[in-house]
């Protein structure tokens, strides 16, 4: 039966062409194609491998050292999401320090952090800002009406990220990657079709049964043509242009810098931080942030687990001594990180 005729999870199972490499660049796809059980449509030619779009499990150990440092040594009441607590540092996480007496509030978002901070006047709160083009503009949202309200006891440790450099920089470790459909609802697909010109295959798409089960369908047939393709499979909510109103809010905010992830080492202007109108609410000038250096567990593969160069279950600590109760790294914390998801749903390659 020719392709035409068949229907995206038909096209996938009866795939009987070379192997193709295609990397779950975002932690929410690694969760969903476990949950909804799309591993097992799989032919063996075709591979899922993880990329590095956890937020959470890029951010490197020195964030973390950076947070327990300003919890501790400045005694700030650190606001952040719940996975960064339990996310391991060179000597202990902040679930630890809290134990310890320091401050650290579990929110749900920026604004969420602004407000306590609005609420407890007498404290210096500082927001965890991790995360890519999806939850940063909240960030930029929420110090933006600090400046306005002159609220001063406010401030941000940023490890935002942009994730065209990372895929540059993985460029070549897979055949096409399957992009997040929230980066791009947020940040449009310009990026995409410059990297075809580089040679970096792709599809966008969003996270139901029917939207990945296609676009893994579409990567097989665009990937037979033998050249570099790009295909926009998430069109309801992914426009060429992207969201104007949180690209601006994050240039007048934001300006890019070099970032360390975790596992992919310094990329060249692929973080955000806080331009100098808004440096009064950057942690790392208001607290004089010392230069620290972090150190993970030397058994860890969580960078190379990023990169798709290993599956969680290469690592040795894998399930044993590094579990959901016990997470030697931020693979296993994470919600989205692939050691958790192939934990949770036991893996299949
Ligand atoms: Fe790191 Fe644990 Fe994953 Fe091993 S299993 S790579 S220790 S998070």
């Amino acid at each position: 039966m020719k392709d035409e005729k068949k229907t995206a999870r038909e096209i996938i199972e009866t795939y009987n062409g070379p192997a193709i490499r295609i990397m779950e660049v975002c932690g929410t796809h690694t969760h969903e194609i476990f949950r909804l059980g799309i591993r097992s449509l799989l032919p063996d030619n075709i591979k899922l491998i993880s990329g590095p779009g956890c937020p959470v499990c890029v951010t490197p150990v020195n964030f973390i050292d950076e947070a327990v440092f300003l919890a501790q040594k400045r005694q700030v009441t650190i606001c952040t999401f719940g996975d960064l607590v339990r996310v391991p540092g060179t000597v202990g996480s902040l679930a630890k320090a809290r134990s310890e007496g320091a401050r650290v509030e579990v929110v749900y978002s920026p604004m969420d952090a602004y407000l306590y901070a609005e609420k407890h006047k007498t404290e210096q709160v500082v927001f965890l800002s991790v995360g890519f083009e999806t939850t940063t503009p909240a960030s930029c949202l929420a110090v933006r009406k600090a400046k306005q309200n002159h609220l001063e006891n406010f401030s941000l440790l940023t490890a935002n990220k942009t994730m065209p450099q990372a895929y540059q920089t993985l460029k070549g470790s897979a055949d096409a990657f399957l992009y997040p459909g929230h980066v791009h609802a947020v940040m449009g697909t310009t990026s995409c079709e410059e990297l075809v010109r580089e040679g970096i295959s792709g599809v966008i798409t969003g996270f139901t049964a029917k939207e990945i089960v296609t676009a893994l369908a579409v990567i097989i047939i665009k990937h037979r043509e033998g050249k570099a393709f790009f295909k926009n499979c998430y069109p309801r909510v992914v426009t060429a242009a992207g969201s104007k109103a949180a690209q601006q809010v994050m240039e007048e905010v934001m300006e890019p810098c070099d970032a360390e992830w975790r596992g992919l080492g310094t990329i060249l202007q692929s973080g955000l931080k806080l331009r100098a109108a808004y440096e009064t609410f950057d942690a790392r000038i208001k607290y004089t942030m010392p230069k620290l250096v972090g150190h993970s567990n030397t058994a860890c593969r969580c960078g190379e687990v990023l990169q798709g160069k290993c599956y969680p279950d290469g690592c040795i600590l894998f399930g044993k001594t590094c579990t959901p109760e016990h997470p030697v790294g931020a693979c296993m914390v994470s919600h989205e990180g692939a050691c958790s998801a192939f934990y949770q749903y036991g893996g299949i390659h």
